[in-house]
């Protein structure tokens, strides 16, 4: 078998070893070495650096397929949180229309009923009946106004969820950016 020469990387003590060999162990210093032949030039590396170089290539190369789907995903979901958002925004209009028709309607059927209901009792509208029923006719469709369910409560519990998420993953989206900003290729 021919033999190679070269030297060890660590200790640099001259070495031969047989031509198809991939990895040894230096004769001097017990040195683990790997043999790298590209282009015909070879060239030895310590196992251990060998390895650091090949799992830095992972990280690279995951982090590099990580980028445009954290990207992607990103996206998606701050358009889903613009969509939570104008859904939420018309509901909330629906919501107050409701609320305003519902203070209509209360006024409206106090305005005709409560003169009937003091007729209904026997009553005459008296001075004190009538400033009694014209603060009714203020305050109970305020009341209404006032106690009309909004839905605000679940859309915050929507953009809450939507908001964690996004936050979930620009933090991933720049822990690969700093992988690939400080790895070098
Ligand atoms: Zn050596």
């Amino acid at each position: 078998m021919p033999l190679l020469k070269l030297s060890c990387v660590n200790c640099l003590a001259p070495l031969e070893i047989g031509e198809d060999l991939e990895r040894f162990t230096c004769s001097y210093c017990g040195t683990a070495q790997i043999v790298e032949r590209s282009a015909g030039v070879i060239a030895t590396r310590k196992i251990e650096t060998a390895l650091k170089a090949v799992q830095r290539g992972t990280d690279r190369t995951a982090a590099e397929l990580a980028v445009p789907r954290l990207t992607r995903e990103l996206a998606e979901a701050q358009s889903a949180r613009a969509d939570i958002l104008a859904t939420a925004r018309k509901s909330g209009e629906r919501a107050m229309r409701a609320r305003r028709k519902a203070a209509l309607i209360t006024f409206c059927v106090m305005f005709f009923v409560g003169p009937l209901a003091i007729a209904g009792m026997g009553a005459s509208m008296g001075t004190f009946l009538a400033l009694l029923w014209t603060v009714a006719l203020i305050a109970v469709p305020v009341w209404v106004y006032n106690n009309y369910q909004l839905p605000a409560d679940k859309v915050l519990d929507a953009t809450a969820a939507i908001d964690a998420r996004i936050a979930h993953l620009e933090e991933h989206l720049r822990a690969n950016r700093s992988i690939l900003d400080t790895l070098p290729v």
